[in-house]
């Protein structure tokens, strides 16, 4: 079958690699209709993993149940279905209390597992014809048959989920007001559910114009980082006031859309700017520094400098980590049936598997209005 392979830092191509079977009782494989490009696709992408050449990229991924295994008690061939990024086993302690993104079976010695991802198991992705989903009546949510709302659907594996989840890590209660760095998928579906979560105000930082765009079409107030130190920009249009609660969705990010090396602290340092005392931070973003080259980092642990001193004295809370997305995709996925969502509005792209490539490199830039891919083998 086709897939996504990762070659070499700045490079991806098509290629024939073995169609994946059925490896254990509780396994289906499903014939994918869409996988999503993601922005953690990009931190192997750039090289800046230990990703090694020919894994198969792709971890948002939907399509139709094509083979089950034995032991697979809810699922039918012909099933339409959405994955969740996270592999997970559906009965450790953290699957059982909501937390799939921490399975500690599926993946042991790392916390949590996933598709087509560098040390998140051995488990390839589904930027191909096929994906292996084990676990699969806890692992794969079922939709509506047919092919409505794909578009929708497909943004039930990660983003949407994850955007809910950054906001519900900061603390958020309705009727508070939000910061959401980064207008990337990631941040528009934070600055999405915070609004249908009822936030008073939501703002939304980033530098890349039509990104902004989106923000302001959804009704949060778009603030260009290219204009000055965002969180002055956010309190002055408070009358100097702080938000409630502050998402950053941008994580660790190498060069900027304008080609400059990027500041690996300048979010963290502005949420706790913004934030008022006793409020709360939301990190969904994932921080994976290159070693050597990048200041203040160290890429095997993560190391990153912020302001501690300043955040114990505003008595910030933080929440942090990988989505658990098992524990939101049924009630977002019957918030789109209902209508009452439709979190497409995100996609700029729609396009074969053979055009993976290129899209991967305009995604990587940011540029000519590539904001969500969804590839369609
Ligand atoms: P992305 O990386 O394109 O989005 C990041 C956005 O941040 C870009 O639009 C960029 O212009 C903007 N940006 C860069 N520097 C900034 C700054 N200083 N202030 C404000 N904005 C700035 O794509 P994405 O898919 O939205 O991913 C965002 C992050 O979320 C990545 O780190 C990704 O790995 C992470 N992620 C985490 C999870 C999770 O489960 N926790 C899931 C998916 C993605
Ligand atoms: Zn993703």
């Amino acid at each position: 079958m086709r897939a996504v392979v990762y070659d070499e830092p700045f490079k991806v191509s098509v290629r024939h690699v073995e169609k994946p079977k059925i490896l254990h009782p509780n396994d289906v494989i499903v014939k994918v209709t869409t996988s999503c490009i993601c922005g953690s696709d990009l931190h192997m992408y750039e090289g800046r993993t230990a990703a090694e050449p020919g894994i198969v990229f792709g971890h948002e991924n939907m399509g139709i149940v094509d083979e089950i295994g034995p032991g697979v008690a809810l699922l039918k061939k012909g099933d339409r279905v959405v994955m969740p990024f996270n592999v997970a086993c559906g009965h450790c302690l953290n699957c059982e209390e909501g937390r799939s993104a921490f399975c500690t079976e599926v993946n042991p010695g790392f916390a949590g597992g996933a598709y087509g991802y560098v040390a998140m198991g051995p488990y390839p992705g589904g930027q191909a014809e096929y994906v292996r989903v084990p676990f699969a009546d806890f692992n794969a949510l079922t939709l509506p048959p047919g092919k409505e709302h794909e578009d929708d659907f497909a943004l039930l594996a990660d983003i949407f989920p994850t955007g809910w989840h950054g906001v519900e890590l900061s603390g958020f209660r309705p009727g508070e007001s939000v910061a959401v760095f980064g207008a990337g998928p990631v941040g528009l579906m934070a600055a999405y559910s915070a609004v249908l979560r009822g936030a008073s105000s939501v703002y939304v930082v980033d530098r890349i114009h039509e990104r902004l765009q989106k923000a302001k079409e959804i009704g949060a107030i778009p603030i260009d980082l290219s204009k000055g130190d965002p969180a002055e920009q956010i309190k002055k249009l408070r009358g100097g006031r702080e938000v409630d609660r502050g998402v950053d969705a941008v994580g660790y990010q190498a060069v900027t859309a304008d080609g400059k090396t990027e500041k690996p602290n300048a979010v963290l340092e502005a949420l706790i700017a913004v934030v008022r005392p006793t409020g709360g931070l939301g990190i969904p973003g994932l921080y994976v520094p290159k070693d050597p080259g990048a200041p203040d980092s160290n890429s095997a642990k993560g190391y990153i400098t912020f302001p501690f001193g300043k955040l114990f004295e505003k008595g910030l809370t933080v929440g942090t980590g990988q989505c658990n997305v098992k524990k939101y995709n049924r009630y977002l996925r019957d918030l789109i049936i209902a209508g009452r969502a439709k979190p497409s509005f995100v996609v700029s792209h729609n396009l074969s598997l053979d055009e993976a490539a290129h899209a991967y490199e305009k995604f990587d830039k940011r540029i000519d209005g590539y904001t969500k891919v969804l590839l369609h083998p």
